[in-house]
């Protein structure tokens, strides 16, 4: 339906600089919105490069003003932006929250991603827009518009878990940086980077979720025949709180100096646990050799079964003989 498409488009736009005015302009978004980003470090340059924005509190704030500019109900319902339950009085899906407008690859608004302000509220710290005819978040990556340039001028692409991690990034001078918000890395989402660049770097949460993800994101990046490296944060920090206790030069060299490729990455972190066992280290090797399967490149492969049989100190004929076990189970 290209008619509700180009609609959705308009009154995402709308809704986007609704959000900014109410952030900068009134004394509840100065109040609480404002002050909540600058508490968290973003300057208003970053702000407005960003545009974030502010929902307040009232809950048909939104809709209402919406409504007034001539949006009829079946428009604002299909953006997810108003939510008409059984009555003609629509209410805002996103309140007292602040408003991060997130974009496609040519700048257009698709969805928002709201934050709530305070931790003693019970709901969910962050909100999305639901699926809608232009917001597929598994085809979105946050930040690709701000980012796309130095992407391609860098050839690499970092790759985080949130809004703020881009966002604090860009503004400590590294903007070749993405997030998949909201959801797991997905296929469509990598097909999305490799429009500019064959070089991927994670740089997920230092906690354990963010170690689970980071195995599963070098399997799919692999697949799609991307070279992938992996840099762990400090236990407790991720890219946004690292970046705003850290100079510029600092995280820069940080990410240069720590990026492991996947390999050293799943050796160091799998070693760990497997300590002296050598079953635990039959497991990693097993591992390790399962996600060169997944290489479609064979002199790729190649290439990293030696890395592989150097760094764990087997011979090569043993790990291609697993190798070839691994693809035998694929086809
Ligand atoms: P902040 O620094 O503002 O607390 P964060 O980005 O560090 O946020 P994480 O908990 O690390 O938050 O989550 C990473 C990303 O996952 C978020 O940026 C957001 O896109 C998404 N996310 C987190 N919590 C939720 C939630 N409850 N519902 C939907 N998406 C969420
Ligand atoms: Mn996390
Ligand atoms: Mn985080
Ligand atoms: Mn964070």
């Amino acid at each position: 339906e290209l008619k509700l498409r180009e609609s959705l488009f308009i009154v995402s736009e709308f809704a986007k600089k609704y959000f900014i005015e109410q952030l900068n302009e009134t004394e509840e978004g100065k109040n609480v919105g404002l002050s909540y980003f600058k508490e968290r470090g973003f300057t208003k340059q970053t702000i407005d490069k960003f545009e974030l924005g502010y929902s307040p509190t009232k809950r048909n704030a939104f809709t209402e003003t919406a409504e007034k500019k001539g949006y009829g109900k079946n428009i604002l319902e299909a953006s997810g932006l108003s939510i008409y339950k059984d009555s003609e009085n629509g209410i805002d899906r996103f309140r007292e929250r602040v408003m991060f407008p997130i974009h496609s690859f040519s700048g257009r608004v698709l969805g928002f991603g709201g934050r709530i302000l305070r931790s003693d509220v019970k709901a969910a710290k962050y909100l999305n827009s639901p699926e809608t005819e232009i917001y597929h978040k598994s085809k979105i990556l946050y930040g690709i518009f701000q980012s796309k340039q130095a992407i391609l001028k860098q050839n690499e692409c970092l790759l985080v878990e949130g809004y703020t991690d881009v966002i604090s990034l860009h503004q400590s001078g590294i903007e070749n940086v993405v997030a998949s918000s909201g959801t797991a890395l997905t296929p469509d989402q990598i097909r999305l980077i490799k429009r500019l660049t064959p070089n991927v770097t994670i740089l997920y949460d230092g906690d354990s979720a963010g170690i689970k993800a980071s195995f599963r994101g070098i399997d799919l990046i692999l697949e799609q025949e991307l070279n992938v490296k992996v840099l762990l944060f400090p236990e407790g920090e991720d890219p946004d709180s690292f970046a705003q206790k850290n100079s510029s030069e600092n995280i820069q060299k940080y990410i240069e100096e720590n990026a492991l490729d996947f390999i050293q990455f799943k050796a160091k972190v799998l070693l760990e646990e497997a300590k002296d066992s050598p079953v635990k280290k039959a497991e990693l090797i097993r591992d390790i050799i399962h996600s060169i399967s997944l290489i479609p490149n064979v002199i790729q492969r190649e290439l990293y079964i030696q890395q592989t049989a150097e760094l764990m100190q087997v011979r090569e004929e043993v790990l291609f003989k697993e190798l070839g076990q691994n693809l035998d189970r694929k086809h």
